[in-house]
């Protein structure tokens, strides 16, 4: 269990009841994964290593901290992912980019990539890939493959919510991926959504159904 981060904090748990109630607006639901991407991200930085630094205030000069190392780089999996970036970059202002086009193909549950486009400089950087829901895994599973194809070697995945059989998975595959979530939830239905859940990530941030 010490690869999976519950953020069990108030503000996120409160946000996250609200997203799960399906009288909540596409308006209300998009403006509230920006609120909980912000203190997901909060979380899944927290360990980041800092350099000291000299500076100048208006008063005197100091020894401070900064972030070391490369910008980090999100990589939220389209289209759901998108949801959490915002708020993700609201914190983390200069950090890099990288889209990974996945869908679930309906019938296999089984992840088919149709775009990816990624700084080439990613073995050099943290790589947090981006998914409000954490499933069967196998898109999560499929994004981390291909961040891996492309250099990534440290890497760390942030959901809303996860099932089981998601984490399951993904560890399966990929051992060392730390996963931080809002939830994890009790199990996947039949067609492999995440019960109780909150319906479909993307339908409900983009008002599709
Ligand atoms: N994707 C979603 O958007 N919701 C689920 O419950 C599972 C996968």
């Amino acid at each position: 269990m010490d690869k999976i981060t519950v953020v069990d904090h108030p503000l996120v748990q409160h946000k996250l009841t609200l997203m799960r109630d399906k009288t909540t607006s596409t308006k209300g639901f998009r403006q509230l994964m920006r609120e909980i991407s912000t203190l997901l991200c909060y979380e899944v930085t927290r360990d980041l290593s800092l350099d000291p630094v000299t500076v100048e205030t208006p008063l005197t000069t100091m020894q401070a901290s900064m972030l070391s190392g490369k910008k980090l780089v999100f990589a939220p999996i389209l289209r759901a992912g998108m949801g959490l970036i915002e708020g993700m970059l609201d914190l983390v202002p200069s950090a890099r980019v990288a889209h990974i086009g996945l869908y679930r193909e309906p019938e296999t549950l089984v992840a088919v990539e149709y775009y990816f486009k990624a700084p080439t400089d990613l073995p050099e950087r943290l790589v947090i890939a981006v998914d409000p829901m954490l499933a069967t895994g196998n898109t999560a599973v499929a994004a981390i493959d291909r961040l891996k194809e492309h250099g990534a070697v440290d890497l760390r995945f942030v959901c809303l919510l996860a099932a089981p059989e998601g984490l399951k998975n993904l560890h399966q595959h990929h051992p060392n991926v730390r996963v931080w979530t809002a939830a994890i939830d009790e199990r996947l239905n039949d067609h492999g959504y995440i019960l109780p859940g909150l319906g479909d990530a993307g339908d409900r941030l983009y008002g599709t159904k």
